[in-house]
């Protein structure tokens, strides 16, 4: 099934363009204090080493905006300057070199703080998001309304302020602690304007929970056309957010970043240690890079004759065990058996083959 995409409006974060037919890209948040320049620096390397395309900082004082400049120097990831409350740190981390900022429209609100900063956004020629949170709606945002009205009401208005300032580089996200919300939300900001959507869930708990909780709303959405830059937020490494937020789109069609596996769960029947094989076959992949171009291939391993057989020769390079031993499938023929410890080293040489 090939997801009709919503055209928003294209937006330029450094050198990632998000919106109309560009890719979904994959965004997280360091978790260092910013103004630790090497910490941060060590986690922007490993997050762009796991696949991720925009990072971002929080800015919480001086100091942090000020380290934004030498971060940005060594950096290859646009930068993006989580803002709240002091509307002045968005003009030092303009200033400083970030290349979009964050504002969060339940505590940068004031009309006159908000023109300095688009005045400044503006002369940067950097975009904004305007990223509003469930947990900090402002109090003023009637509660009378549904939290997606909310949500909605909130982000839109920001929106409108913003457009009579004529300003237009916008990215909005709507984010509620809960998959329906956020996606009641989305769903409906997606018929009242034309800027390009970060997708998130907001708190969502530790890894496992979080992960699930952010793949339905995320996938939802997604599904629909909706969405143009995704962060899945969780309570642990930000690489998991990263890796989280590939599987969402590789499971939807819209990304490949690496070979697939499809492995059977195991049962009674599986005479090896399949999960071994699957592990290490995962970590392999995980380092490697197809592009956008290439289509990487798909690996079944499967621990019996009896899908084993089916399931590898639907995919480009199969596996099918019995005692000890496999069945190698390439392009759906079976090629050959190999033992059990010569089965990964005969997948990446068949990978090599393709
Ligand atoms: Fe069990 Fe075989 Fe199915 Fe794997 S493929 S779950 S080992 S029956």
């Amino acid at each position: 099934m090939k997801i009709a995409r919503r055209k928003a409006r294209i937006v330029k974060i450094g050198n990632i363009r998000i919106g109309g037919n560009y890719p979904v890209a994959i965004q997280s948040m360091a978790k260092t204090k910013t103004a630790d320049i090497e910490s941060t620096l060590g986690q922007i390397k490993d997050l762009e080493a796991a696949g991720c395309e925009i990072v971002r900082l929080a800015i919480k004082d001086n100091a942090d905006a000020i380290a934004l400049k030498k971060i940005k120097r060594r950096a290859q990831l646009p930068l993006v300057a989580d803002i709240h409350f002091n509307w002045r740190l968005a003009l030092a981390a303009i200033d400083n070199g970030a290349d979009k900022i964050r504002l969060n429209p339940g505590n940068i609100y004031k009309p006159a703080e908000v023109k300095e900063i688009i005045s400044a956004l503006k002369s940067a020629g950097i975009p904004l998001r305007i990223g509003v949170n469930s947990g900090s709606l402002k109090a003023l945002n009637s509660h009378r309304l549904s939290m997606p009205d909310r949500l909605v009401a909130a982000g839109l208005s920001y929106v409108r302020m913003v457009e009579k300032l004529k300003f237009r580089e916008i990215v909005i996200s709507l984010k509620a602690s809960n998959a329906q919300d956020t996606i009641a939300a989305y769903e409906k900001m997606s018929r009242l304007c034309e800027y390009p959507f970060h997708l998130g869930v907001t708190a969502t708990g530790l890894p496992l929970e979080g992960a699930i909780k952010s793949a339905i709303a995320i996938g939802a959405l997604l599904l629909r056309g909706i969405g143009d830059t995704i962060r899945v937020s969780l309570t642990d490494n930000p690489k998991e957010e990263v890796m989280a937020g590939k599987f969402i789109l590789e499971a939807l069609g819209l990304r490949r970043f690496g070979p697939e596996i499809i492995s059977c769960p195991t049962c009674g029947r599986c005479e090896v240690d399949l999960v071994k094989i699957v592990k290490e076959l995962g970590a392999k992949f995980s380092t490697m890079n197809y592009g956008l171009s290439t289509r990487p291939p798909k690996v079944a391993v499967m621990g019996c004759v009896v899908n084993g057989p089916g399931e590898a020769r639907e995919a480009d390079i199969g596996l099918a065990f019995g005692r000890n031993e496999a069945l190698l499938f390439k392009n759906g023929k079976p090629i050959k058996k190999v033992s059990y410890s010569r089965c990964i080293d005969a997948v990446l040489r068949e990978m090599e083959r393709i």
